[in-house]
């Protein structure tokens, strides 16, 4: 199979310009409703848009909405509607002055409002037939001290590349990324960022003897993978522990024999979300030269029907040795997590483990789709990671994980079954894996199932994959000595 070319989309890129010469002929203009009175009053609503002519200079007017309620967030929130704005609008070239976010006087104004502006231009047209859109280029003068803000500028690209990535790559259907072409495809991202990529084909899982992927992946004729990328930290200190992410990669999830219906089968290939923000993650990593170093671990397998599928009934036999009762075939993500996090303790020696998964329909009645689910065994990786999430608003809500639910999923012929039925089921998903985690390391469950990606367009985020959790925990690494 040959591996597919995945690029980075560019529809919008953002320039420094140090010396302020040659500057495009449109500015932005910030304002707040109802405020500026005379040319163009802006609109009410924060990210309302108008174009005016003022002297003869083009200007593009930006409302933030009224000024006691702006936040971060506001300004994140205005850049995606202007970057949308810009996708549909004969302007390619803009200049925003440093000094009129400053103004505002909130803290990482101009970051979020770049960072609004990359996410919010985004569009899937990899596989349309029209002609790609013009580059959009922002530059951006006045910044405060040219160093800063070169780096911020350039944290900015890196951490929105790899938020792009992760969702051009979700969107991606079944019959382009499967098990086998998304680990050719990952091995060139580790090639061309330094990573050392690893990839067990299903040769070496049967010589391990993960009978958990294995049985997950045997339906399809693409085998299963598990992806291992490691980036080695950046001046960290002789021995540090990796921080390790494991992330989920069903390329399609039909339920298997425990089959989807007509009616939620469709936008299964977004069932491989976590395991593409892992990857996106560990790309950032190596661009932004982060301090701790860190692993990847992406299990993937395409859960189908076939006569070599596996069946509810039959009992696995997981790389950890525990057997595994299967109820649903189409829960299926925490028997690949089950065979990764088993994986990941036995080579490595985790700091820590952050696992994320599009694990549960029940994480989605419990908490909608704004925030994710949060489990663990840790409260204090817990509480770093609901904070991280707090900051870039890729929002966290902690579920329970009292060991008194363990009942629920102890399987009737099995050590285990792989589903507890509907109630609480995203804890019976995070009481499951917690079995194949040691209790000395300090794990966390992310269960992205409803935010992963969403049904219609947000501001700075169209509909479809939205890349939740490759800012969170982006945020979350920088701040690990
Ligand atoms: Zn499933």
């Amino acid at each position: 199979m040959t591996p597919i070319n995945l690029t980075i989309p560019q529809n919008l890129v953002i320039e420094f310009n140090k010396d302020s010469s040659n500057l495009p002929p449109v500015s932005f203009r910030f304002g707040f409703a109802p405020g500026q009175p005379s040319l163009g009053e802006p609109g009410k609503n924060a990210g309302d848009i108008l174009l005016i002519k003022e002297n003869g200079v083009s200007v593009l007017q930006v409302s933030l909405g009224a000024r006691e309620k702006c936040s971060s967030e506001t300004f994140r929130k205005a850049g995606g509607l202007v970057g949308k704005w810009l996708r549909n609008n004969p302007v390619t070239n803009i200049h925003l002055s440093g000094d009129i976010v400053r103004e505002v006087l909130i803290p990482d104004a101009l970051p979020a409002f770049l960072e609004g502006l990359r996410l919010g231009s985004y569009q899937y047209i990899a596989r349309k037939k029209a002609d790609p859109p013009q580059t959009i280029t922002v530059t951006v003068t006045d910044a405060g001290e040219p160093d800063a803000t070169e780096n911020m500028i350039n944290k900015v690209m890196v951490v929105t590349d790899a938020v792009l990535m992760s969702r051009e790559w979700a969107h991606e259907p079944a019959n382009v990324i499967n098990p086998v072409t998304l680990a050719e495809s990952a091995d060139i991202i580790a090639q061309q960022s330094g990573l050392k990529c690893l990839i067990l084909d299903d040769q070496d899982l049967e010589a391990l003897q993960a009978g958990a992927i294995l049985a997950v992946g045997r339906g399809s004729k693409t085998p299963p993978r598990m992806i291992i990328l490691e980036y080695s930290g950046n001046d960290s200190p002789p021995g540090a522990k990796p921080i390790v992410l494991v992330g989920k990669a069903i390329t399609f999830d039909t339920g298997g024999y425990s089959l989807k219906g007509v009616d939620n089968i469709q936008g299964m290939k977004y069932d491989k979300s976590g395991g593409v923000s892992v990857l996106s993650i560990l790309y950032a990593a190596s661009q932004l030269r982060i301090r701790t170093p860190l692993i990847g671990i992406i299990a993937a397998a395409e859960n189908m029907i076939s006569s070599d599928s596996y069946r509810p009934d039959d009992i696995l036999t997981s790389l950890s040795g525990k057997t595994i009762e299967i109820v649903s075939t189409d829960a299926e993500g925490r028997l690949v997590l089950a065979d990764a996090l088993t994986y990941t303790q036995r080579i490595f020696r985790p700091r820590a483990i952050v696992d994320i998964a599009t694990l549960t329909g029940g994480v989605v009645v419990a908490l909608g789709r704004l925030r994710a689910g949060i489990m663990g065994n840790n409260q204090d990786l817990i509480d770093a990671l609901i904070d991280a999430g707090d900051k870039t608003m890729e929002r966290l809500w902690q579920l329970p994980l009292d060991d008194d639910y363990f009942p629920q999923t102890k399987g009737d012929d099995a050590d285990l079954k792989n589903s507890g039925g509907r109630e609480g089921s995203s804890i019976m998903g995070g009481i499951f894996l917690k079995q194949f985690v040691d209790d000395s390391v300090p794990w966390a469950h992310l269960d992205i199932a409803g935010v992963a990606d969403s049904p219609k367009d947000a501001p700075y985020a169209p509909k479809g994959a939205t890349g939740f959790g490759v800012r969170l925990l982006l945020k979350y690494l920088e701040t690990i000595e």
